[in-house]
Formats: C-alpha cells, sequence, structure tokens
C-alpha cells in the first residue's frame, strides 16, 4: 500500500470535504437500501438502477448536484463491489455498513488519464488531479507506483487528509517446473506449505496489545464526545492501522514468492464466512471446543488468510486450485489412513495405522498438494446473512 500525506490549499480542502460528505451520503443511501433486503426477496437494486436513483437524488438536492458526479458514482460503484465481496465465501468481508460523518471520511477515483493524473513537482512533492479541485499538492515520500489505477483520498480523525494509490497486481510468470504446492490454513501456523515450510502472518506483538488493553481501559474511562476520547480512538486506530498494514505486507510477500516457485498452487475451498460465523462447530468437530473456536475465529480473520488466497488468484491466475476440504487434518499422506486419534496434538501427526510422524500442519499441507480440485466456487452458491464482525475490505487502498 503506497499513502502519501496530502496538503491541499483551504480552497481546495473545502472541495473534499463535500466529496467525502457526497460519497458518504450516497453509501449510506445504498446501504440503506439493501437494509430492508433478506435472502430470497425480490433483488435488491442493481448498480444501474441506484444510478437511476442518484440522478433523481441530484435533480432533487442542489447540493448533491453541485458535487461531483465521479465522485458520487463511484461511491455506487464501491458498495456494489463491497456487496459482492460480502456475498463473496472465500472472503471475510463483512457486510458494508454505514458510514459515519468525521469517522470514514473519503472518496475514490478511478480512470487515470481520464478522470486523474498524477505528476512531480520536486523532490519532495508531487500533485495528483482531484476532480473540481484541480491540482492538489501531496508530500513525494516514494516513488507513485507507475500502474497505479485509482486513488482513494481520506482525511482521520485528526483531520490530516492523505492519499493511496491502489494497484493491481501483475500476474506472476510461472516457473515452469512442474511443480505443484500444498498450503494448509492454521492458527498457529498462518500457512503450512508441503515442501515443509512454515509461514506466520504477523498479528500484534507483546507490547502492542498490551498497548491496547490499556487504551481500551482509557477508553471506557473516557467521557462521550470528550476531546480525550477522540485522541484515544484515534491512537487505537492508529495501532490496528499499522497491525493491518504489516498483515497485508505479509500477503503480498508471501504470494509472491509462492507464485515464483510453483507452477501449480492448491489450497482447501475453506469457505472462511462459515467457519467464522459461529463457534458452534466445523466439520472436524462440530459443536466441540465452543471457547477454543471463538479465539479459533479470530485467529483465522487475524491470520490473513483469506488475503493470502485472493492475493495468490491474482498474481497466479488459473494456477490456484481448490481442493476438497475433507479431513485432511485427520488423513495420513503416507498411508491415507483417517484417524482422528492420528492427530497427537496441535503440532505433531502420528499415524495409527503406519506409524508415520511429522508435522501435523505439513501432513494437511502434503493431502491438499495431492488433493482433487473442486470446480464451483461456493458450492450451492446460495448467499446467506452471516453475522460477522463489520469489516470492510475493498479493493487495497
Ligand atoms: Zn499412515
Amino acid at each position: 500500500m503506497s499513502r502519501y500525506r496530502l496538503i491541499p490549499t483551504p480552497a481546495q480542502e473545502a472541495v473534499l470535504r463535500d466529496h467525502c460528505r457526497h460519497a458518504r451520503y450516497v453509501w449510506n443511501l445504498a446501504v440503506e437500501q439493501h437494509s430492508h433486503w433478506h435472502p430470497g426477496r425480490k433483488s435488491a437494486p442493481g448498480y444501474l438502477e441506484q444510478c437511476r436513483q442518484l440522478t433523481q437524488a441530484r435533480a432533487g438536492y442542489p447540493w448533491l448536484a453541485a458535487g461531483s458526479q465521479t465522485v458520487q458514482q463511484q461511491a455506487l460503484r464501491d458498495f456494489t463491489q463491497a456487496m459482492t465481496a460480502f456475498f463473496d465465501p472465500g472472503n471475510p468481508a463483512g457486510r458494508p455498513s454505514w458510514r459515519k460523518a468525521g469517522r470514514d471520511e473519503g472518496f475514490r477515483i478511478v480512470g487515470r488519464g481520464r478522470q486523474w493524473d498524477v505528476r512531480r513537482l520536486n523532490r519532495k512533492a508531487g500533485e495528483v488531479w482531484v476532480p473540481k479541485a484541480g491540482w492538489v499538492r501531496f508530500r513525494w515520500s516514494r516513488a507513485v507506483p507507475p500502474d497505479a489505477k485509482s486513488y482513494r483520498v481520506t482525511q482521520d480523525r485528526a483531520g490530516r487528509w492523505h492519499i493511496a494509490f491502489a494497484v493491481i497486481p501483475a500476474p506472476v510468470p510461472a516457473p515452469g517446473n512442474g511443480q505443484v504446492v500444498g498450503i494448509d490454513r492454521g492458527v498457529a501456523v498462518s500457512a503450512a506449505l508441503s515442501t515443509g515450510q512454515l509461514l506466520h502472518c504477523p498479528g500484534p506483538g507483546v507490547r502492542e496489545r498490551a498497548r491496547l488493553r490499556r487504551l481500551q481501559r482509557r477508553l471506557a474511562r473516557a467521557k462521550r464526545g470528550s476531546t480525550r476520547r477522540g485522541r484515544v480512538k484515534h491512537a487505537i486506530a492508529r495501532l490496528r492501522a499499522r497491525e493491518t498494514d504489516r498483515r497485508k505486507d505479509w500477503a503480498e510477500k508471501t504470494s509472491t514468492g509462492i507464485a515464483r516457485r510453483f507452477d501449480v498452487i492448491r489450497v482447501e475451498d475453506l469457505k472462511i464466512p462459515n467457519m467464522t460465523r459461529s463457534a458452534k462447530g466445523t466439520r472436524d468437530n462440530p459443536g466441540r471446543n465452543v471457547r477454543q473456536k471463538t479465539g479459533l475465529n479470530r485467529g483465522i480473520l487475524r491470520s490473513g488468510w483469506g488475503l493470502l488466497v485472493r492475493r495468490l488468484e491474482e498474481k497466479a491466475p488459473g494456477r490456484v486450485e481448490k481442493t476438497k476440504p475433507a479431513l485432511t487434518s485427520q488423513r495420513c499422506s503416507a498411508c491415507g489412513q483417517v484417524d482422528r486419534a492420528s492427530r497427537e496434538s496441535q503440532a505433531v501427526f502420528r499415524c495409527t495405522a503406519c506409524g508415520f510422524a511429522g508435522n501435523a500442519d505439513v501432513n494437511a499441507a502434503w493431502n491438499i498438494a495431492a488433493g482433487h480440485a473442486v470446480t464451483a466456487r461456493g458450492g450451492d452458491g446460495v448467499a446467506r446473512p452471516v453475522n460477522r464482525e463489520p469489516h470492510l475490505l475493498l479493493q487495497p487502498a
């Protein structure tokens, strides 16, 4: 992610603030329309229908009509994309939620060359074209990715403006070595490769967790609406943002490395939303260990597994195969025997039939590498409402 500090003039800042307000208004209108919709009902308004409604809204509200149509239409497109992500079983994104003033301020512009462009002024500054605001300066803290297709402008709670350029990762060429890798996802180990390599997605460190707990206690004591409360909330948001950045960075590097080393990448076709939806049980262990599972839910999300798989699919298109997640953790990769007792502990697998022993996650990764691909994504394809932590995952911004 490449994020830069934006430095608008006071006049430009007023325009940016309007863009944020309009994007938020349009987004919330879409949330409102979709909130009355449930599976089985007549479909909620799609993008085109919403665009028609936007035209009507603009005709009715001069303040909306005075704003940029580009910004407003993009907010609708972002919403549609967020809904698609929400219904994608491989994506942990939650239902698009309300955007609050002063909290989720931002807008997105796509179409480089038509709607926007970027140019460098000097060693330390660049300019980006923002509809209706013109060329806005930003700190050239590092090179702007030449293949950036869109950007997102945001204002944080401290009132600072940022711009982030989004890049769709270019496909990584296959090495052509005929090698197949199986990847098992886990909580203790984020990803175990069938090569025996164990990968760990960075989570919050001990000190960070302690700091977060301290801040949360302070937040609980702070009066609603106070400056102090605002400051504490801002500090928490920054801590979380840093953690997310690290996770994204890990998924980025790991996916590139894997796409470069192997021709075929096999992963389990896990329906993460189904697994994280409730602690009541999973295929391997229905309805037991509910307390550990609650922790597991958070662990899955934290491990960045969904992000890793999505990046792999982008970087190695057509080379990622999803296999049926049937008993991979209980099956012996040497003789094929399936026995729950073979899984001696979280880390150790010891086959009760042939005596083969090894790392439990790597054993599972071998089974996945040998597994058969499932064709249809998501199986039955029926979208269901799920109660997950509200968490919006758009394009990398
Ligand atoms: Zn065996």
